[in-house]
């Protein structure tokens, strides 16, 4: 589909690199002449995902173990990959979600959503930023992934959907502030595509799993991670060089056919509380 060497010579960070969505997009990246940087919290998840991908694609690629919550550990992992050679894109990717209804979530729920999606992702794009603004390094690019609910809106998920809009709203202003400066800001809005994270947090087996989950996608199967990861190759190489503050949506036409509400919860507006309880994570 692309030249093999569509992103040769580019350093990338993907966060939440180390499994499903992230772990694919640095699969292609790698695959197309990339060199990756994946960084997320748990240490031996990133170097396993790591050694696997470096032999599947013989590219190169390094891990960070940061926790995006945490300012100062977002600082030094980036002084960390500046200092051996400065990035060319950073992947927004790392991500918390939580299904419940929004009058029994803590305040401790709804900021562990916010922290890593809305914190996370603003610490991290302005570390990159502020270094390569400082350096006067051009041809940059931040990608965001964002979620559906984040358009539309969707029962049960407030703390991600309102986290992820936040993203939205940064990749908007950012794309007019931060454009003369040779930096795009982009967002990918993804519909369903089977990952372990996904899939035990969203699709409990309670909703009716993949099966009730496709009658609501217009193509009636849920995405492929290539599929996916194809995209995200093409934001940010010099192909997509004029795309600059938009979020593209890929979802088998999903957000359309459901009218709002794209996570699907809609369904669940009718739930007893033993439904409820039924999928409530058990700590
Ligand atoms: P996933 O496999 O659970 O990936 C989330 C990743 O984020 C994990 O590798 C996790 O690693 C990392 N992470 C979480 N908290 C972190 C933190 N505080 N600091 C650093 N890393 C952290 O989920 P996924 O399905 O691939 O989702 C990937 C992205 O796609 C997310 O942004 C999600 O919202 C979006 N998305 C997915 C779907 C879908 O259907 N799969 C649909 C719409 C949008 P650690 O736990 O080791 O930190």
């Amino acid at each position: 589909m692309f030249q093999a060497d569509l992103l040769k010579g580019k350093r990338i960070l993907v966060t939440g690199g180390g499994t499903g969505l992230g772990r694919s997009m640095a699969e292609r990246y790698l695959q197309l002449g990339a060199k990756v940087v994946i960084c997320g919290r748990r240490e031996d998840v990133l170097a396993k995902t790591a050694e696997e991908l470096a032999k599947s694609t013989g590219g190169e690629i390094e891990t960070a173990g940061c926790d995006v919550r945490v300012p100062d550990a977002v600082e030094a992992m980036m002084e960390n990959i500046f200092a051996k050679r400065p990035l060319d894109i950073l992947v927004n990717n790392a991500a918390g979600q939580i299904l419940a209804q929004t009058h029994k979530m803590s305040s401790r729920a709804i900021d562990a959503v916010l922290n890593i999606v809305l914190h996370g992702s603003a610490y991290c794009t302005v570390a990159a930023g502020r270094r390569w603004i400082d350096a006067g390094l051009r041809d940059r690019v931040v990608l965001s992934i964002l979620t559906v609910s984040s358009l539309t809106g969707a029962p049960f998920t407030v703390p991600s959907a309102m986290a992820k809009a936040g993203v939205l709203a940064m990749t908007k202003c950012l794309a007019v502030e931060w454009g003369p400066k040779g930096i795009r800001t982009v967002a990918i809005v993804p519909g369903p595509f089977p990952t372990e994270g996904a899939w035990s947090r969203l699709m409990p087996a309670a909703r009716g799993g993949n099966e009730e989950l496709v009658k609501t996608i217009p193509l009636r199967r849920v995405g492929q991670h290539t599929e996916l990861a194809n995209l995200a190759a093409f934001l940010v190489s010099d192909g997509a060089a004029f795309i600059n503050g938009d979020a593209i949506v890929i979802d088998g036409g999903k957000m359309l056919q459901s009218g709002g509400g794209g996570a699907g919860t809609q369904a669940m507006l009718d739930w007893s509380d033993e439904q409820w309880e039924a999928i409530r994570p058990k700590r």
